[in-house]
């Protein structure tokens, strides 16, 4: 890459920074994950399948939500790569993938909000 030179002179290791700045492919695909739980609804489906594994009809009975509400929600945490689905027979069931990314949302989520983790 070019090496870039900023108008000004302010600091001493701006040109280590420059080096090291992500790409806007790199922000946006993180952006994209906030984007995620930066809906409460979203949210609250995501910690919930952070500890179980459920079909549409049960996660919406607990969100008290609509089958077609909670559909879109799932589709586009699982487009995120944020949750997985399997299907078995006539039902898919979806749970929190077993990235690092996707670990480390369910733990920001306990620790931000004070949550505590049902599973601890
Ligand atoms: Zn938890």
């Amino acid at each position: 890459m070019e090496r870039k030179v900023l108008p000004h002179n302010h600091s001493s290791n701006e040109e280590h920074i420059l080096e090291n700045l992500p790409t806007i492919d790199d922000c946006r695909m993180v952006a994209d994950i906030f984007k995620q739980i930066s809906d409460g609804t979203r949210l609250r489906i995501l910690w919930f399948l952070c500890h179980c594994e459920e079909c549409v009809s049960n996660i919406a009975a607990a969100m008290e939500m609509s089958d077609p509400a909670v559909s879109h929600h799932l589709r586009t945490l699982k487009n995120t790569g944020l949750i997985v689905s399997r299907r078995d027979g006539k039902e898919i069931y979806y749970k929190l993938a077993d990235t690092q990314v996707a670990d480390y949302v369910h733990r920001i989520c306990e620790e931000i909000f004070h949550i505590t983790c049902p599973l601890e």
